[in-house]
C-alpha cells in the first residue's frame, strides 16, 4: 500500500483523497489519474524524463510541485535495466539450449541416420 505524500499514513492505492489529511491524490477526482507530488525542496521536473529530454510543454515546467504526467528518470532507468536483464537472461537461456541440442544430435547421429533410412524404406515400400 502506498503512503500519503503529506501525512505518510498508509492509504489505499485507489483513494482519490487521503482519508487522514484530505490531500488530493488523484487528478480531477478520477481514481485512474495519479497525481504525483514533490515531497522535498526540488520540483518534480528536476527528476522527470520529459524535462530531461525537453519534450514537456506544460506551463508549470520547470517548477511543477504536482503533475499527472511525471515520469521519474531513475525509475525509468531501472525499468529499462530490468527489461534488458530479462532480455539478456532469455538470450542466455537460448544460447545455452542450442549447444545442448547440437551435442545431442552429434551423439545420436548414427541412430538418427538409421531411423531416417528406416523411414525412407518404409515410404518406398508403401508407394
Ligand atoms: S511532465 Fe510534469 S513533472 Fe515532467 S517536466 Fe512536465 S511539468 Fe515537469
Ligand atoms: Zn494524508
Amino acid at each position: 500500500m502506498p503512503n500519503c505524500p503529506r501525512c505518510h499514513q498508509s492509504i489505499n492505492a485507489q483513494a482519490v483523497t487521503c482519508p487522514y489529511c484530505r490531500t488530493p491524490l488523484k487528478a480531477y477526482g478520477h481514481p485512474g489519474i495519479h497525481l504525483h507530488r514533490a515531497t522535498g525542496e526540488l520540483s518534480l521536473c528536476e527528476s522527470c524524463i520529459y524535462h530531461a529530454d525537453d519534450s514537456c510543454n506544460f506551463p508549470q515546467r520547470p517548477h511543477a510541485r504536482e503533475c499527472t504526467l511525471y515520469q521519474d528518470i531513475e525509475q525509468n532507468q531501472l525499468n529499462i535495466n530490468q527489461y534488458n536483464n530479462d532480455a539478456w537472461g532469455k538470450g542466455k537461456a537460448l544460447r545455452g539450449f542450442l549447444p545442448s541440442i547440437t551435442n545431442w544430435l552429434k551423439r545420436n547421429q548414427i541412430w538418427l541416420l538409421l531411423l531416417a533410412l528406416l523411414l525412407v524404406s518404409f515410404l518406398i515400400a508403401l508407394f
